[in-house]
Parts: structure tokens; sequence; C-alpha cells
């Protein structure tokens, strides 16, 4: 038999989001559980140093970040557990949610903080200098800084890769993009931008063979074109991934409003209110615009102030 346990709000998700919710939700005494979800502390756990989050004036690594914003949000005594949520009921006035250790929780808020996951590319090279935080990246703003002065390589030809490569041409000598097809997928006025800048080459139909380095860092991409086959190895120190991020949000689909790509669609433009009376969201599952630690933890404090309310509001 399933435990069943009442509880005023629930966080599902451990990044910048759900931490910084947990914190607000806590010091307003609505005793939060947190589910850490399928990776502790979320995207910022695969970038290595973090410059841009206020406050961090000689930066932060990522995981330590995250570590720090869990050990504040413990201090407030937020039960945060590990484990993830897997299913959910949102059809009645408590909100249903079931864990994968069994536990049935019924709680009067829910708070989404599941975020988005960047997409790779999967090559075995790829994720290995990935987990080294040896100089592959899916966030050229998070990481650009670092190759200033360096070469880089990006792949991806939508708007985020477009957008990734103008960014990034500001800072490196050079940037290659490699576009699988003959064409963009960004938008006519992006894609002219990268045309135009003199430090982009844009090489088409090509895709990546394999992430080059010397075992810690990486030194160069192996590529090839997918009309004729001829491979090319470009030198470079940085190698991002912008080919899309996916949101975590496939086990509300049911009775949130999604966007035509899974991210949750706000209610109310400036809250974090959802369709769904006591559902908030806050952080990445519902923004595809900013994707920053700083935007997801400011949207984590708006969906605990609203969930407070919305409680007060009802007793
Ligand atoms: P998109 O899905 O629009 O584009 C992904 C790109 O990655 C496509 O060009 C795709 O190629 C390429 N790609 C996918 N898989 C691979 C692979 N395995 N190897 C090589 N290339 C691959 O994602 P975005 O993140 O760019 O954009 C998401 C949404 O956000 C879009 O609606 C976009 O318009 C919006 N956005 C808007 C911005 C703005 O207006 N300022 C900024 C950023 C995003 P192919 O084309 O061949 O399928």
């Amino acid at each position: 038999m399933s435990d069943i346990q009442r509880i005023q709000c629930l966080i599902i998700g451990s990044g910048p989001a759900g931490y910084t919710a947990a914190i607000y939700a806590a010091r307003a005494d609505m005793k939060p559980v947190l589910y850490e979800g399928l990776q502790p502390g979320g995207q910022l756990t695969t970038t290595n140093e973090v410059e841009n989050f206020p406050g961090y004036k000689d930066g932060v690594t990522g995981p330590e970040m995250m570590i720090e914003l869990k050990e504040q949000a413990i201090r407030f005594e937020t039960d945060v557990r590990p484990g993830f949520i897997n299913k959910v009921d949102f059809s009645g006035e408590v909100h249903k949610c079931w864990a994968d250790d069994g536990t049935e929780i019924h709680a009067d808020t829910v708070i989404i903080s599941t975020g988005a996951s960047a997409k790779y590319l999967g090559l075995e090279s790829e994720q290995k200098y990935l987990s080294l935080g040896g100089g592959v990246s899916a966030c050229a703003v998070c990481d650009g800084f670092f190759y200033r002065g360096q070469e880089t390589v990006i792949v991806g030809a939508g708007d985020s890769a477009c957008e990734e490569a103008h960014y990034l041409s500001k800072l490196c000598t050079k940037v290659t993009m490699l576009v699988r097809r003959d064409e963009f997928r960004a938008s006519k006025i992006m894609a002219e931008r990268v045309r135009k800048t003199e430090n982009i080459e844009i090489l088409y139909n090509t895709e990546t063979k394999e992430v080059l380095g010397d075992g810690q860092l990486v030194t160069g991409v192996k590529a090839f074109n997918n009309k004729t086959n001829e491979e090319i190895e470009i030198s470079c120190t940085g190698f991002f991934v912008a080919i899309g991020h996916k949101p975590n949000t496939d086990i509300f689909k049911d009775y949130l409003k999604l966007d035509e790509t899974g991210y949750i669609e706000y209610e109310r433009p400036g809250s974090s209110y959802t369709n769904v009376d006591g559902v908030f969201v806050a952080g990445d599952a519902a923004d595809k615009t900013y994707r920053q630690a700083v935007t997801a933890a400011g949207t984590g404090c708006m969906a605990a102030l609203d969930a407070e309310r919305y409680l007060a509001a009802k007793h």
C-alpha cells in the first residue's frame, strides 16, 4: 500500500528555480517538500564556472552553487528528498503526485521547476569532454567568456545557434558553425546576421564525427560533409552544441497547457500561474527565451509568493 502524505507545498525539481522557491516557501512556513529529480542540482551541475550570478564576485562552479542553494533551503527546513515525481493528477482541488519510491503526496500547491534539458549530439567524445568540463558546452552566454581570444565551433542552425554564434563571435577570434543541411532553420534575420559576421565561417552539409582533445581539454573537431563524405579537422578549444532544448514537462501534459514544443504556458503573464489553480511554474520549464540561473531563481521566488498568496486567499 502506498504511503499518503498531505502537505501544503510540493516543489518538483532542484535547479535554481526549485531551491529559490523552497527558500521562500520555507520562510513563509509552508513546510515545502522538494523532490530533487533525475539530475539533482539541474543543468548548472554540468557548468564549470558561473561568473554571471550576482553576488559571487569571484565566480563559483555550478555544482558548488547548487550545494549552497540546497543548504540554504535546508537551513529553513525544506524537506529535500532524493527521487523524482513520475505521475500527477491535477484534476481535483488537492493535487496528487506520486514519487518513484511509491510515496503518494496530496499537496495544496505544487511548484513545477523541472527545467529543460539541452540536447546533445550523443557522441562518446562529446559526452567525455562535457563531463570533464573540458570545453563542451550547450550555453554560449554561460561559458563563452572562457573562450575569449580563442577559436570555437558551434553546431546547430536554429535561432539559438545563430544567437549563440553571434554572441561567441564578439569574444572569439573565429567561430565555425556546422549546419547539417544546406540551409538554416533560423529566422531570416538571425541567419542573415550570422552570414554577415566576418569571423563566423558557416560549413553547410557538415556534421560532427568526433570531438578531439588531449584527454582533458578539447583541441578540435573532426567533421564530415554529408554529401561528399569528405572529412575535415577544425582546430578549436570550445565546442558548443545549440540543437535545441527539451523542457521536462511530459508528466504534466494531460493537465497543463503546453506550447507546441512542450514549454508550460503561463496563465497570467507576469506571474507564475498555470491553467490549474494551485499549480505554479518557475524556471526553464516555462522559459525558452532567457534560460539563465538568475532568471530561474527570480521566477522561483515569484512561484513561492504566488503559492503563499493562493493559500492565504483560501483560508
Ligand atoms: P530549433 O529546434 O529551432 O533548431 C535546432 C537546430 O539544431 C536545427 O537547425 C536542427 O537542424 C539542428 N539539429 C538538431 N539536431 C541536430 C543534430 N543531431 N546535428 C546537427 N544539427 C542538429 O531549436 P532552437 O533552440 O534554435 O530554438 C527553439 C525555439 O526557440 C524556436 O522556436 C526558436 O525560434 C526560439 N528561439 C528564439 C530566439 C529569438 O527569437 N531570439 C532565440 C532562441 C530561440 P535541422 O534544421 O536540420 O533540423
